[in-house]
């Protein structure tokens, strides 16, 4: 006798409702944006809204400055629950100077380990943070040792391409972000509202 589609969704049901059942521990999550694809920040500043419609209290911390005129930046700066902290001095092949740039980025993580410090906190963003690892601007051990020690309730969420495999191991959740194609490659510029 051949399965019906209503059969075979009332297992498909029956199979999710199991997980859901099963999926009872409330905490915090750690989450890894990763991978050569657009939309790993862009992600990251999705749930930032979804926090904030919870009543969540946000940090932003950025270890890249690209530009200082996102479009991000000048509406989460508007916002009373978001923190917002800008740490790099620019990418690494602009500025020529590694001692600068690591500096830089050791400045931006002490900003973020109060936060990752604040159980007030609900959701921190600690975005293109996987770039400090590539260049060995931070110590990776001890990143992920405060990242594990994190208050109970808090989301933490690391964007950048190249994320190391301690730091997947690490995380809760991880998202490797694949790239089919991208505007930019076809001779698009890089849009405002779409792309920063
Ligand atoms: P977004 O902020 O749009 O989510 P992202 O965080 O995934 O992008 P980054 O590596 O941080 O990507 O790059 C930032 C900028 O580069 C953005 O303007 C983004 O649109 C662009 N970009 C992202 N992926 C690609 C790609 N595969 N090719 C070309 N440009 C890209
Ligand atoms: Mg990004």
């Amino acid at each position: 006798m051949s399965v019906t589609h209503e059969q075979r969704m009332q297992k498909k049901k029956s199979v999710i409702d199991e997980k859901i059942a099963a999926a009872q521990e409330e905490r915090g999550v750690l989450l890894v944006n990763t991978g050569n694809g657009k939309g790993k920040s862009s992600a990251a500043f999705g749930v930032v809204a979804r926090a904030l419609g919870h009543g969540l209290k946000v940090a932003v911390v950025q270890f890249v400055k690209g530009r200082s005129d996102t479009g991000e930046e000048a509406f989460f700066r508007q916002q009373p629950n978001v923190h917002w902290h800008v740490g790099g001095e620019g990418f690494t092949w602009e500025t020529q100077d590694k001692e600068r740039d690591a500096r830089a980025a050791q400045a931006a993580w002490e900003v973020a380990c109060t936060y990752l410090s604040n159980p007030e906190i609900g959701l921190v963003v600690l975005d293109e943070m996987t770039y400090a690892f590539k260049y060995g601007w931070l110590d990776l051990e001890a990143v992920i040792a405060k990242l594990l020690s994190r208050p109970l309730m808090q989301h933490v969420i690391v964007t950048g391409r190249g994320a190391p495999e301690a730091l997947r191991e690490a995380a809760d959740t991880v998202s490797e972000i694949g790239n089919e194609k991208h505007a930019f490659s076809a001779g698009v510029k890089a849009m405002p509202g779409l792309d920063w």
